[in-house]
C-alpha cells in the first residue's frame, strides 16, 4: 500500500476534499479497498486507480464514493452508501473511483444523489448490463450524450432577441416578436435544433429513450446559469390526456422535473391541454397561433404572483409556449418564462 500525497480538490470553490488519499497498488489490493477498515479519519480516503468500470461497495462503515473517468471528470457521485451495501454497480466509463467517509460531499452540491435504495440499485445495475446506454446523438455505446455530440451543439449566440431569445442578426430592441408574444415574459432556448441534439431530441420523444431527460436538461442548466433567468419554480407544456397516454410520458415534464432537480428549484405542475391540437409542424406563424389559441388551463394549486419557467422541448415561434403563458396568468402567475432546449431556425 502506498501512502500518496494525493490530494482531491473541489475545482469550483477550490476547497480541499480529502487531504490524503491512499492508493493500493496491487490488483488484490485495489479489489479489497477500504474492506478491512473498520472506519476512516475525516479527510482520508482511498483511490482505486485504475478499476475496471465494475465495483461492488463493501465496508464496514458508510462512505461516499465518487466515480471519475479517464480524465478525472466526475462520472457518478454515490452519496451515504450504507454499511454492507455491496451492490455491483456497472459505471461506464468510470476509470477510478474515490472512497471517502461518508458527509465528505455534502457541502459542495455535487450532482448526485444519495445511494438509490437496495433494490433499485441492483435493477439499474442489471439494465446497464443488458441495455447500456447509447448516445441519443450518434448512438455510440457507453453514454447518454457523448463529448463529441456535446461539441457539435450548437448553443445559440449573441446577439440574440432579448425577448424571444432567437439568434438574430443585429442587437437591437426586439426582432418583432413583440406583437405575438404579449404574456410570455421572456423566451430562451438552449441551442439550436440541427445536428446531433435534433436526433437526441427525436430519440427522447418518438422511441422512448427518457434517461435522455438527463443530459438534455443539463443544457438547460448550463442555459440557465449563463443567462441568469430567475425563476421561483417550474412548470412544463402539458400533452393532452389522450397523447400522454399513448407515449406513456410528457417529454417536457420530465425535462422539467430533471432541471428541478438539477438547479434545486420546486416543481409545480397543474397546466392541462383542454384540445388535442394538431402538431404544429408544417404550419405557418398564423396557423400555429390559432391551432394552439386557448388550448390550456391552469388546474393546479394558487399561483400568487409565483414567477414561472415553462419548460418545453423545442419551440419554433412560441406560438404554444405563450398560450401556456395565457393560461398561468389568467390563473394568476406573475413573470412566465419559456423555457427550451432547441430552437427552431424560421
Ligand atoms: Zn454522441
Ligand atoms: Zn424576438
Amino acid at each position: 500500500m502506498a501512502k500518496l500525497d494525493l490530494q482531491l480538490v473541489h475545482v469550483a470553490s477550490g476547497e480541499i476534499l480529502a487531504q490524503t488519499l491512499e492508493k493500493p497498488r496491487t490488483f488484490i489490493g485495489r479489489g479489497i479497498g477500504l474492506m478491512g477498515r473498520a472506519s476512516l479519519r475525516p479527510g482520508h480516503g482511498m483511490l482505486i486507480d485504475p478499476c475496471n468500470g465494475i465495483h461492488m461497495l463493501f465496508m464496514r462503515f458508510p462512505i461516499d464514493a465518487l466515480f471519475l473517468d479517464r480524465f478525472d471528470r466526475v462520472r457518478k457521485v454515490y452519496r451515504r452508501v450504507p454499511p454492507w451495501y455491496g451492490v455491483v454497480w456497472l459505471v461506464w466509463g468510470a476509470h477510478k473511483v474515490v472512497e471517502l467517509p461518508a458527509g465528505s460531499l455534502d457541502p459542495y452540491g455535487l450532482p448526485e444523489v444519495a445511494a438509490p435504495p437496495y433494490r433499485r440499485a441492483v435493477l439499474d445495475a442489471l439494465l446497464d448490463l443488458l441495455l447500456p446506454p447509447r448516445c441519443g446523438g450518434c448512438g455510440r455505446l457507453g453514454i447518454l450524450y457523448c463529448d463529441g455530440c456535446r461539441r457539435r451543439t450548437r448553443r445559440l449566440e449573441e446577439p440574440i432577441c432579448r425577448r424571444c431569445g432567437a439568434e438574430v442578426e443585429h442587437a437591437r430592441s426586439g426582432c418583432g416578436c413583440r406583437a405575438r408574444l404579449r404574456r410570455l415574459t421572456r423566451l430562451r432556448s438552449a441551442a439550436a435544433y440541427e445536428g446531433p441534439l435534433e436526433k437526441a431530441l427525436h430519440r427522447f420523444k418518438y422511441e422512448g429513450r427518457r434517461p435522455l431527460a438527463r443530459p438534455l436538461a443539463l443544457l438547460l442548466a448550463e442555459r440557465l446559469a449563463v443567462d441568469g433567468i430567475a425563476a421561483e419554480a417550474i412548470t412544463w407544456v402539458p400533452l393532452h390526456e389522450r397523447r400522454r397516454r399513448s407515449r406513456g410520458y410528457n417529454q417536457a415534464e420530465l425535462l422539467g422535473r430533471e432541471l428541478a432537480r438539477l438547479c434545486r428549484l420546486p416543481v409545480v405542475g397543474g397546466l392541462v391541454r383542454l384540445r388535442d391540437t394538431p402538431p404544429q409542424v408544417g404550419l405557418d406563424r398564423l396557423r400555429r397561433q390559432t391551432n394552439v389559441a386557448g388550448a390550456f388551463r391552469w388546474q393546479g394549486p394558487e399561483l400568487a404572483r409565483r414567477s414561472l419557467l415553462v419548460v418545453d422541448d423545442v419551440a419554433t415561434t412560441g406560438a404554444t409556449l405563450e398560450s401556456c403563458a395565457g393560461a398561468l396568468k389568467a390563473a394568476g402567475a406573475g413573470a412566465v418564462i419559456g423555457f427550451t432546449v432547441a430552437r427552431v431556425k424560421l
